[in-house]
């Protein structure tokens, strides 16, 4: 039987048989339409026959907060986000799980506070969310390769992969994952049908909207905030707005002395 060698999540291959793939996709050997599907497989095209033409691609994308502009006590971008991802809420914090949420300014730039500075931030907390580290060290301590980076930067969760032993966790120097020590379905208020929940045992984390970018809309946070606090976009698109913000502004990012290289930038 042919083989067709696929790239695996963190670089390494798997083979997978082509009429196991054809089979999984619909197709029958004997069925119309069967040769361009073969052809486009065997020319290392297969990902692009799924793919939808809405779809959002970027090199690198990022974001850019900008505290000053979230209105006092609001949380929107939080539950939009928890609410698409199917986010539980325990009710307590030591189970909490967090895709996006607020902290005060000096957890978030420990070091950065200055006494008169910091006045200015004490009463507005800083979202924060999974950095997107150009250099991640989840992705380093992962024995299963459950949490890898895609090309375009994204860190990603592969939530079959995750065997729950928290390395991730503990790599990461911003405190961006969270774990499901109880099975989170019965505290989702409403489950999306089309995003996966997921079990006890799981560590789980922001994806910067994947599954969205993939159907060509913008992340479910960026939408939800009528401040436009948030940005997102392609940094290496020179054209882009949130390449436009970097070049024209100063903006800090968290702990850049550990040398993860966060991709979400503050603007203050
Ligand atoms: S913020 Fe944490 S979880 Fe996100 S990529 Fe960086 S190290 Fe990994
Ligand atoms: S908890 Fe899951 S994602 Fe984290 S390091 Fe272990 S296997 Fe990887």
């Amino acid at each position: 039987m042919l083989e067709l060698s696929r790239s695996a999540p963190g670089g390494s291959h798997m083979n997978f048989s082509r009429r196991a793939l054809l089979k999984a996709a619909g197709f029958t050997i004997a069925g119309i339409g069967f040769r361009p599907v073969l052809e486009a497989l065997g020319s290392g095209e297969s990902s692009k026959i799924f793919a939808d033409p809405r779809r959002l691609t970027g090199k690198r994308w990022a974001m850019v907060v900008t505290p000053g502009k979230c209105a006092p006590g609001c949380q929107e971008c939080v539950a939009a986000c928890h609410r698409v991802h199917n986010v539980p809420d325990f009710g307590n914090p030591k189970d909490e799980i967090k895709w996006i949420w607020d902290e005060p300014f000096e957890h978030v730039f420990p070091g950065q506070e200055a006494r008169y500075t910091e006045e200015s931030f004490r009463k507005r907390p800083v979202l924060v969310l999974c950095n997107h580290c150009d250099n991640p060290p989840c992705v380093r301590v992962c024995p299963t390769k459950a949490t890898f980076r895609r090309e375009d930067g994204i860190v990603m969760m592969d939530y079959h992969r995750c065997i729950g032993c928290r390395f991730c966790i503990a790599g990461c120097p911003y405190g961006a994952r969270s774990m499901n020590f109880r099975d989170p379905r019965p505290f989702i208020k409403k489950i999306n049908p089309i995003f996966p929940t997921r079990t006890k045992g799981v560590v789980e984390k922001c994806n910067f909207c994947e599954e969205r970018l993939a159907k060509g809309v913008i992340p479910a946070c960026v939408e939800a905030c009528k401040e436009k606090a948030l940005v997102f976009g392609d940094l290496e698109n020179p054209q882009s707005e949130i390449r436009k913000i970097i070049r024209a502004q100063l903006t800090l990012r968290r702990k850049p002395e550990l040398g993860t290289h966060p991709q979400v930038y503050y603007l203050f």
